[in-house]
């Protein structure tokens, strides 16, 4: 039957390719499958819901793409919507990791099963899956990157470093700073990373004294703004930058930039996450010194996978069962891996992948 519906499917689906994994028998069925997306203020969620829809589209599911522009209250209400519209699974990005619970329970006990996309939902046993990028992994590489490129290991020199968290609702933030932060805490505690704001959380516990609520560029702007008229006061200058994601390293640039550094000469090394387009010319142009690519492409596919096996009763691809606790259970998890990229890699990892047209970064 398998075959059978292979057939039946890619003779009415052409476009759907083979390697997502979806279509199948499951392409009869006409289930509706809700997305519920953050924001469209960031390129990497739009694309994100452009990518899942067509891919579930493709294979034959309707579908309800949300986005709920960073307000918790208005992404409950989607999700109440998609359960009274009759959904069979929910896809769902959540704004805050704590908020959603109640409405989720509800689903859940509508039948409707539920895959957490790319951030945890925390404090409910109605999640089945979580698929993401190795979060703790992304910020252990940038805390090697900050390592190896200036150089920590076994120098006499000091370097001045401003450590950023994301925001403080969104449970991947955590795994972001704890991955950076246990990389550069012993250069931290042997003097070679000195921090002249003084934010640098005194355990990794109090990592959201430091992070920026949702994600905001311009908070982002303002907080640098602060520590540079405050602590660079005389000839300090900053040295590096951990920024956790693109979005904040944006912002960060443009208050170095403000202030007067200079890309090629004083501009501190500052590292970022998503490839966001506005952060890879910034890197082309010497602002940032690398991002941590995410294909978000990969979690799509991944993702329209698992609701293809679990509609058709499959058993559902995983590949971590430990790290995701999410404090009523262990959700089983599929991580992706996250990788660096330079300005040196942009062209072979972000154009030759077709993630970017050259021209789109003016290549
Ligand atoms: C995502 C990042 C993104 C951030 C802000 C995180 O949960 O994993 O890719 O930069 O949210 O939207």
């Amino acid at each position: 039957t398998l075959m059978l519906g292979l057939a039946a499917c890619s003779s009415e689906r052409e476009e759907t390719p083979a390697s997502t994994g979806t279509g199948g028998a499951a392409a009869a069925s006409d289930a509706m499958i809700g997305i519920a997306m953050p924001t469209r203020s960031l390129e990497r969620w739009n694309n994100d819901g452009t990518h899942l829809e067509k891919l579930l589209k493709d294979a034959g599911y309707q579908t309800s793409l949300q986005y709920a522009d960073n307000k918790v209250e208005e992404q409950i209400k989607q999700i109440e919507n998609m359960v009274n519209q009759g959904a069979k699974i929910l896809v769902v990005a959540a704004i805050d990791g704590e908020a959603l619970a109640p409405a989720l329970d509800a689903a859940a006990a509508a039948g409707i099963d539920v895959i957490a996309y790319d951030r945890l939902i925390n404090g409910t046993d109605a999640i089945d899956y979580y698929a993401t990028f190795d979060n703790e992994k992304v910020g252990n590489l940038q805390g090697e990157f900050i390592v190896e490129q200036l150089g920590l290991e076994g120098t006499d020199e000091t370097f001045n470093l401003e450590p950023f968290a994301g925001s403080p609702d969104d449970n991947n933030a955590r795994f972001f700073f704890k991955g950076a932060w246990d990389v550069l805490t012993p250069y931290v505690e042997d003097g070679t990373l000195v921090v002249p704001s003084g934010k640098a959380p005194a355990s990794l516990d109090e990592w959201t004294t430091i992070g920026i609520q949702g994600w905001e560029s311009a908070k982002a702007q303002a907080e640098m703004d602060n520590r540079l008229n405050s602590f660079y006061t005389g000839d300090e200058k900053v040295d590096v930058v951990l920024s956790p994601n693109d979005s904040l390293a944006l912002g960060i640039e443009s208050s170095l930039e403000a202030a007067g550094y200079e890309p090629g000469n004083d501009w501190p090394l500052v590292t970022g996450q998503d490839a966001d387009q506005a952060n890879v010319q910034n890197m082309l142009a010497d602002k940032q010194a690398m991002t941590v690519w995410k294909d978000t492409r990969t979690l799509g596919d991944q993702v329209a996978k698992m609701v293809d096996q679990m509609l058709k009763g499959e058993e559902v691809e995983v590949n971590d069962t430990e790290t995701y606790d999410n404090g009523k259970k262990v959700v089983p998890s599929y991580l992706l891996p996250p990788q660096v990229v330079t300005k040196d890699t942009v062209e072979s990892a972000l154009v030759e992948s077709g993630f970017y047209e050259a021209s789109d970064l003016g290549l």
